[in-house]
């Protein structure tokens, strides 16, 4: 039977992707990246998300597996302020950022609406317990499938993956950093089978109030990374790839290479 062009279901339109640096981020909102995670959920797929900010492009560029699992994600969304910014320098503005933080807790409303169960891994012990607490006090009939801390060491995948599939979650958060976090999902997503996994590094640790996220004035003003700095002065070293970050993106549009564009997956 043919089908009227009028009444024809609009399949959703594609989501734009460019390069930074040669590494891939997409173009997406966050609404956009919502209604894209709730189709993957019964999408039949394995599908995994990867939040996206300046210190990874970086790391991804010298290591070819972490920028192997930016490519395979259906959904690399920008987390940090820096590309935000890098993206409007080079003339392809992304509209906004898409944190881990506020996509997991996005995701955490969708989840409890339609009863999809979730899996908090990773983090130190006890913190994905407290962020699953915070998470069902404030979105209530979340179902959370599963909490536990173990490690990304390839010695515990075994028993990780079977406490995982175990809980059959619909959406998996995974909290071992990058590039531990998406290296991990990629050796592991085929016999975990999960729909949706989302690599949201330090997220539980905000969600679980171990560390206090910056106020929106100073979010808004683009300044969290400082804010993160402050709390977490260990993590100054890793900061030192926001300059090298912005003074590559400069170099290379001075030198007129092309950031070339690529559809998302
Ligand atoms: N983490 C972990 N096991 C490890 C290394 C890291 O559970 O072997 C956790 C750590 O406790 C933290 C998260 O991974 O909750 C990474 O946080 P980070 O702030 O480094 O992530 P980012 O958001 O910067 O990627």
């Amino acid at each position: 039977m043919m089908t009227d062009v009028k009444t024809a279901p609009k399949s959703p339109p594609a989501i734009p992707s460019l390069r930074l640096l040669g590494v891939r981020v997409d173009s997406v909102t966050m609404e956009q990246a919502i209604s894209s995670i709730a189709g993957m959920v019964h999408s039949g797929k394995i599908h995994h998300i990867i939040p996206v900010n300046p210190e990874m492009v970086m790391l991804a560029r010298k290591n070819a597996q972490f920028r192997e699992a930016i490519e395979r994600a259906s959904l690399v969304v920008p987390d940090g302020i820096g590309v935000v910014y890098a993206s409007r320098y080079l003339g392809r503005p992304i509209p906004d950022r898409v944190t881990g933080v506020d996509l997991t807790k996005r995701v955490a409303a969708v989840a409890a609406r339609r009863g999809l169960r979730v899996f908090l891994l990773g983090a130190a012990p006890g913190v994905a317990e407290l962020a699953s607490l915070r998470l069902r006090s404030e979105f209530s009939g979340l179902i959370i499938a599963g909490t536990y801390a173990g490690s990304p060491k390839p010695e515990e995948e075994a028993e990780i993956c079977r406490l995982v599939a175990e809980a059959a979650p619909h959406i998996l958060l995974i909290a071992y950093g990058a590039p531990s976090q998406e290296l991990w999902i990629m050796r592991n997503r085929e016999r975990l089978k999960v729909p949706v996994t989302i690599c949201v590094g330090g997220t539980l640790d905000f969600l679980s109030g171990a560390v206090r996220r910056a106020p929106r004035p100073i979010q808004r003003a683009g300044l969290e990374w400082l804010y993160r700095l402050i709390q977490q002065p260990s993590r100054w070293r890793r900061m030192l790839a926001l300059p090298r970050f912005a003074a590559a993106i400069v170099m290379n549009s001075l030198s007129g290479r092309t950031e070339r564009e690529h559809p998302a997956q």
